[in-house]
């Protein structure tokens, strides 16, 4: 099916094409790891787990999806740094030698943070490659070098800059996100960090080194600049060193778009001499109870904050998976417990869609119902990833046709659409419903096993009068293979 996607450079909802053919390549800013993932950032990292698998599961493609991790900036060093009070006791004994401390700090926030995205269903078999930045410093450097030699760096006290002002001269700036640079103001400077440079758009590529921080040789022109990159330059590099340019989709959060993306296109077109990407796609806020997060609010939340609070991941995937990328999502706690309930429901459809059709799954083009709810779904899918009306599709699906009304080949059928939906939503299971943990009173246990003992010596009078009798008390007894159940009348 083809898909529309939302390309924020061109500001509109354009049909998607790869440029490779039947396979996608795509990009993600990843984390920077140097503490818990909050519930904002992982809704930007939902937008991309979604995107692939409705490339896959409605486009049909394969699917390179790369992120990258962070490892080194200023919060990364200075956490790892030695003395550090955020040095947790879980990552071992700190060294005298700062790079290890760092690899060690971040590997560290690296697991943890895909424990906490496995958590919500974004599954590590998704991805192409998770690399770190500090492993791509020769391409990082490299990059540099070029656009040196393009005329648009320069050097100041060990620092390598972007020259904004010289790339305008031959190219645009301001793709993504309308820069005023009339009016351009140190409060809205593109780099907020303190180091020397000629004007105060431009953005700093290499950082020289600073006491104390981990540092890697850097030969520019003619001269060694210990130091370390800069944020913008690892995407670039990176996603030029694993991926080819131009490539398909580079996600982010929409507060990435100025500077980062922006930069990031200037550095890769300057030095590659390659628009790099044809889809820019940026998601919008999560809010908490109606306010942005803060942590004086008291409405900030990492994962497992929530976990603690008996939430449930697959949950906070469904209600993030229910509002549209594009919108600001308002995360409440009563919208957890609805969307629960919604899931819960599709849930108990399933489960009777596979006793009518004793667990016999079909394809959906089996069945004239199940192909064309499929139809309707998977394009709401397509159009730039309509997730609630895609829902609500299906939901009106569920209202007009109750599973005592379907028989078993439309119960195949309908169970192959939904088990090829749950590979992008990911929140069910296909399986015979599970035995209920009943609250069976003590009398009605006894009632049960003296009907089970009548029906065994085939005094079948007496058992129907127990099966009677349990009635009564609010419960059915059905025999099963071993023995009996009982379920709530
Ligand atoms: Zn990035």
């Amino acid at each position: 099916m083809q898909i529309h996607l939302s390309n924020t450079l061109t500001r509109s909802v354009e049909a998607f094409t790869p440029v490779r053919d039947g396979i996608v390549q795509m990009y993600s800013c990843g984390p920077t790891v140097y503490n818990y993932a909050h519930i904002g950032n992982l809704r930007a990292f939902l937008l991309p787990d979604l995107l692939q698998r409705v490339l896959r599961v409605v486009g049909g493609y394969d699917v390179q999806w790369v992120m990258n991790i962070t490892d080194i900036d200023d919060k990364t060093i200075r956490d790892s740094a030695l003395g550090s009070k955020e040095w947790r006791t879980e990552i071992g004994e700190q060294s005298a030698d700062a790079k290890q401390n760092l690899r060690r700090y971040t590997q560290f926030y690296t697991e943890e943070f895909v424990r906490d995205i496995e958590a919500i269903g974004i599954r590590k078999g998704g991805f192409y490659k998770m690399p770190f930045a500090t492993d791509y410093i020769p391409s990082m450097q490299d990059l540099i070098r070029r656009i040196a030699e393009k005329g648009f760096a320069y050097e100041r006290g060990g620092s390598v800059y972007f020259n904004v002002g010289a790339w305008r001269k031959v190219d645009t700036y301001g793709k993504l996100f309308n820069i005023d640079f009339e009016n351009f103001q140190e409060g809205v400077r593109i780099d907020a960090d303190e180091y020397e440079r000629d004007s105060v758009s431009d953005f700093v590529m290499w950082k020289g080194q600073k006491d104390g921080e981990p540092a890697w040789d850097f030969e520019f022109e003619g001269k060694n600049l210990p130091g370390r990159p800069g944020w913008h330059i690892e995407c670039s590099a990176m996603a030029n060193e694993i991926l080819s340019l131009p490539f398909d989709i580079h996600t982010g959060g929409v507060d990435l778009c100025f500077p980062h993306h922006e930069d990031e296109i200037a550095q890769s077109k300057a030095g590659y001499g390659v628009e790099p990407v044809k889809f820019w796609c940026h998601n919008e806020f999560l809010e908490v109870e109606g306010e942005k997060m803060s942590k004086s609010k008291g409405n900030f939340f990492t994962l497992r904050d929530l976990l603690q609070k008996g939430v449930d991941p697959v949950d906070v995937r469904w209600l993030m998976l229910s509002a549209h990328y594009g919108s600001r999502l308002n995360f409440t706690f009563s919208g957890l417990e609805s969307g629960r309930k919604a899931r819960h429901r599709v849930q108990e459809y399933l489960y009777d869609l596979w006793e009518r059709s004793e667990g016999v799954i079909a394809p959906a083009a089996r069945h004239e119902s199940a192909q064309a709810l499929r139809t309707a779904v998977f394009q709401e899918l397509a159009n730039d990833l309509q997730t609630p009306k895609a829902l609500a599709e299906l939901f009106t699906f569920l209202n007009r046709n109750p599973a005592s009304g379907v028989d078993a080949a439309q119960a195949a059928a309908l169970l192959g659409f939904f088990q090829e939906l749950n590979g992008i939503f990911d929140v069910w299971q296909f399986s015979p419903r599970p035995a209920q943990t009943l609250d069976v009173p003590a009398e009605v246990q006894h009632l049960a096993e003296e009907r089970w003992k009548a029906k065994r010596s085939k005094n079948f009078a007496e058992s129907d009068r127990l099966r009677g009798e349990i009635a009564a008390l609010g419960f059915v007894v059905k025999d099963t293979k071993d023995g009996f159940a009982l379920e709530k009348a």
